[in-house]
């Protein structure tokens, strides 16, 4: 028998949800790739259905008991008393989330020596201390592509939303006023901008795609150069190095994975390439910028607006000056688990264990970490190391009802 524990978000303040705004989801009948979409042998869920905080459970309890192991659904995680500290010792699964991520130090893989799965139900590993991995035979698996189209979607609201100044002005609603020129007086058009990706891959592509009517031009930076037809059907600008893109752009969005080539990437230094005035949108990892330094260019007028959905740690705690600093337009990490996407982060959690438990093997494109080594996707966009220091920071958060 298996012990399999998930750690997943809170419910909802008012309870799971009993009814929902619509009614289904679209079909979606592969992902714009031509990869497959999740397919394991068997749902327990009505895709639309919450199912990534606590009670939804990932719609995996029946199947997992059916086969007789354990099964711990917890949002406990950190901190040496937390519930998912105390079953270290003896699961075989750990599910986690990017959203409320599970920090899987080195120090806590000790603790988990039958730890065989560190399994993340979404898209991004970098919560798990990935040396660690290597370095104790945990093969490390995520659901490739299950939100990367709901990310990309969130990167092009929130390009939108700093650029044209949306959520001051909805705030001027909200109050009772009409203040056309407080609103307007930092509100622009994005036609004719330049905007960049930091990374072309699934969600940076996305975004390229989805920006284009927009009648902006565009750029991008990758390790690797897309086929040169995409570059012609898009009109992309390539640039050799990151930094080089920074200053060709008004509006620069982060969408490659964090390791340690990419952590604290923007920083100071990295920030006076930008032109003044530049909106930068983050929904990777909040570590790819160095906290401080976003706030301090914000304060200066360097950065016009920030936006994002990613943190470090997460939860953030209350202080952490990204919820106060100025021109900012943050979420909590939420762009990847709309209702659709937890649709299919679910049945590829699903199709994952279900590998995982009859010996079949895993698709590669979910590997990050197999045999001791990068596997797979992961073997692809990761580099070697860790990128979890700091995460005990987590702790400290305290919930707001
Ligand atoms: P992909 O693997 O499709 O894309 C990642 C891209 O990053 C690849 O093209 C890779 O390049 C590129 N890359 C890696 N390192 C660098 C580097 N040093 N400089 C430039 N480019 C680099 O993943 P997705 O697009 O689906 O997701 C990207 C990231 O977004 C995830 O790793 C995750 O951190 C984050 N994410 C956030 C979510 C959210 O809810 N906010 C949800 C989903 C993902 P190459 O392969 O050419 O080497």
């Amino acid at each position: 028998m298996a012990k399999v524990v998930c750690v997943l978000y809170d419910d909802p303040v008012d309870g799971h949800p009993t009814s929902y705004a619509r009614d289904d989801l679209p079909k979606i009948d592969q992902y714009p790739d031509g990869q497959t979409l999740p397919s394991p042998k068997a749902i327990d869920f009505q895709p639309g259905e919450m199912l990534g905080s606590v009670s939804g459970e990932l719609g995996l309890r029946k199947y997992v008991e059916s086969l007789g192991h354990e099964f711990v659904v917890t949002s406990s995680k950190d901190g040496p008393d937390s519930e998912l500290e105390k079953h270290l010792a003896d699961a075989e699964i750990v599910i986690s989330q990017p959203f409320w991520p599970a920090y899987l130090t080195a120090e806590r893989i000790a603790k988990a020596p039958r730890l065989k799965l560190a399994l993340t139900a979404g898209i991004g590993s970098d919560h798990v201390d990935l040396q660690a991995a290597m370095d104790n035979d945990v093969t490390v698996a995520e659901v490739t592509y299950c939100n990367s189209i709901s990310v990309a979607e969130h990167v092009c609201m929130m390009i939108l939303g700093l650029v044209r100044n949306y959520i001051p002005s909805y705030n001027w609603v909200m109050k009772g006023g009409w203040n056309i020129a407080d609103c307007v007086a930092r509100s622009y058009d994005v036609e004719g901008m330049h905007v960049g990706t930091v990374a072309a891959g699934r969600i940076g592509l996305a975004v390229l795609r989805r920006l284009k009517p927009f009648d902006m031009h565009l750029h991008y930076n990758d390790r690797h150069r897309l086929p040169e037809a995409v570059e012609k059907e898009l009109g992309l600008t390539w640039h050799a190095t990151r930094e080089e893109l920074y200053g060709a752009c008004d509006v620069v969005t982060l969408n490659c994975p964090l390791h340690p080539e990419t952590e604290h990437m923007i920083n100071d230094e990295t920030l006076k390439l930008f032109k003044r005035g530049a909106y930068l949108v983050n929904t990777a990892r909040g570590k790819l910028c160095d906290r401080d330094s976003i706030a301090r260019a914000l304060e200066s007028g360097q950065l016009a607006g920030y936006a994002g959905d990613v943190w470090f740690p997460q939860p953030a705690p209350q202080d952490h000056p990204w919820r106060t600093m100025p021109n900012h337009g943050m979420t909590p990490h939420i762009s990847g688990t709309s209702l659709s996407a937890q649709a299919r982060y679910a049945a590829g959690t699903r199709e994952i264990l279900e590998c995982h438990f009859e010996g079949r093997p895993i698709r590669d494109e979910y590997l990050i970490v197999q045999g001791g080594n990068l596997a797979g996707v992961g073997a692809h966009s990761y580099s070697k190391g860790n990128a979890t220091g700091g995460s005990e920071e987590a702790a400290k958060f305290e919930k707001v009802k």
